[in-house]
C-alpha cells in the first residue's frame, strides 16, 4: 500500500512539473501576443471598406501588413506615420478628392478625422449646354476728310451674337469645382457696331434765309448764270425717281412737260420758277457737278425743300434726307 502511495505520489509530481511547464510555455506564448489587437477599417478611394484585426499600431505597418499599396494619384489619412487604435479608420483617397478635406482644414477649424470623412463626398461630372452671348465690335470710320468740325453718327446697331457652349462640369457637394470648355457653335454671328464720324451737318433753321458771301462756282452750267446773283439758303433735299412709289405714274415726264434727266431734274416750291437754276456745292462733286434745274413740282414739295430726281428708287431711298446748302439762280 505504501509502495503503491509513494508511485501515486510520483506520477502527481510528473503531471505537477508537467502542468507548470506547459503554464509557462503558455504564458511565454501569451507574452508574445500581450499587444492589443485592433479592430480597424479600411475605406478605399472606390468606397470599397474592409474591416481588419492588426496588432500593429501606425498606418504604414497596417497597410503593409495588408499588401496595400498607394497608387501614385492616392494620399492617405492619417498620414502615414499617424498611429491609429481600436475602431479607427484609414481612408485612402484620390489625391483631387482631398482638395475639399485640405480646404476645410486649412480654415483652421478644429476638424476631427471623422468629420474630415464626412467632408469627403464623390465627384459628379455633368455635360452641359448653355447659350453663351458673343459680344459685338464697335468700328468707327473716319469719312470726315480731315474735317476738324465732326459728329459721330451710328450707321448701323450692334447686335450681340449667340452661340452654344458644351461644358464638361465637375461638381462636388453639388458645388461647381471645375469647368471645361468642350465645343462650341455659333447660332448667330454678331453684328458689328458702326459708327462715321462725319462733318457736322449745317443745322439752319427755317427762318434763316439768303447770305451774300459766296463762292462763284464754275463749270456746269456756270456759264448760264453768269451775272446773276444768287440766294444762298439751306434747303432740305430729298431724291424721288420715275416709279410709281415717287410719283403715282411711271412715265418720268416732268410738270416743264420735259423728260425728267437724273442728277440734273429737281422738282422744287413754287416759290422757284421752273428753270431755275440750282447749285449745291455739297453735290459738286457728282457727274453734274451739283448743278440742277428746276423742271418739275410735287403736291407735297415746300419751298425750304428741294428732291433731286435720280435713277432708281433704290438710289432715292440711299440718298434720304439732308440738309444742304443751295445757290439758287432765279432767271
Ligand atoms: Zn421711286
Amino acid at each position: 500500500m505504501v509502495k503503491k502511495n509513494m508511485e501515486c505520489h510520483s506520477k502527481r509530481k510528473v503531471i505537477f512539473i508537467a502542468v507548470i511547464l506547459v503554464f509557462f510555455l503558455g504564458a511565454g506564448v501569451i507574452a508574445g501576443s500581450l499587444e492589443p489587437i485592433n479592430n480597424i477599417k479600411i475605406a478605399f478611394s472606390n468606397n470599397h471598406e474592409i474591416n481588419i484585426l492588426t496588432t500593429k499600431t501606425t498606418v504604414e505597418e497596417i497597410l503593409k501588413e495588408n499588401h496595400i499599396e498607394l497608387l501614385e494619384d492616392e494620399m492617405v489619412l492619417p498620414s502615414l506615420t499617424s498611429n491609429v487604435s481600436q475602431n479607427d479608420t484609414i481612408k485612402i483617397l484620390k489625391k483631387s478628392e482631398s482638395n475639399t478635406i485640405a480646404t476645410l482644414a486649412a480654415k483652421g477649424e478644429n476638424i476631427e478625422l471623422e468629420e474630415l470623412l464626412k467632408a469627403y463626398s464623390p465627384i459628379v461630372e455633368k455635360i452641359v449646354v448653355e447659350r453663351v452671348e458673343i459680344p459685338y465690335e464697335t468700328i468707327t470710320k473716319d469719312v470726315s476728310n480731315g474735317n476738324s468740325n465732326t459728329t459721330e453718327k451710328v450707321v448701323q446697331a450692334g447686335r450681340n451674337g449667340i452661340k452654344e457652349v458644351t461644358y464638361k462640369i465637375k461638381y462636388q457637394n453639388e458645388i461647381e469645382i471645375e469647368r471645361l470648355e468642350i465645343s462650341s457653335k455659333v447660332i448667330q454671328e454678331p453684328v458689328n457696331k458702326v459708327v462715321n464720324v462725319q462733318t457736322k451737318e449745317t443745322v439752319t433753321s427755317r427762318s434763316s434765309i439768303s447770305r451774300t458771301t459766296y463762292t462763284v462756282p464754275t463749270g456746269g452750267l456756270s456759264n448760264e448764270v453768269r451775272g446773276i446773283t444768287p440766294k444762298v439758303t439751306t434747303l432740305n433735299a430729298s431724291a424721288y425717281c420715275a416709279c410709281y412709289k415717287c410719283c403715282g405714274k411711271s412715265t418720268g415726264t416732268t410738270a416743264s412737260g420735259k423728260q425728267a434727266t437724273a442728277w440734273y431734274t429737281v422738282a422744287a416750291g413754287s416759290g422757284y420758277p421752273l428753270g431755275t437754276i440750282i447749285y449745291v456745292p455739297a453735290l459738286s462733286g457728282n457727274a453734274n457737278g451739283g448743278w440742277f434745274v428746276v423742271q418739275d413740282r410735287g403736291g407735297a414739295i415746300s419751298n425750304n425743300h428741294i428732291d433731286i430726281f435720280v435713277g432708281s428708287h433704290s438710289e432715292a431711298l440711299q440718298f434720304g434726307r439732308r440738309n444742304l446748302e443751295c445757290y439758287i439762280y432765279v432767271k
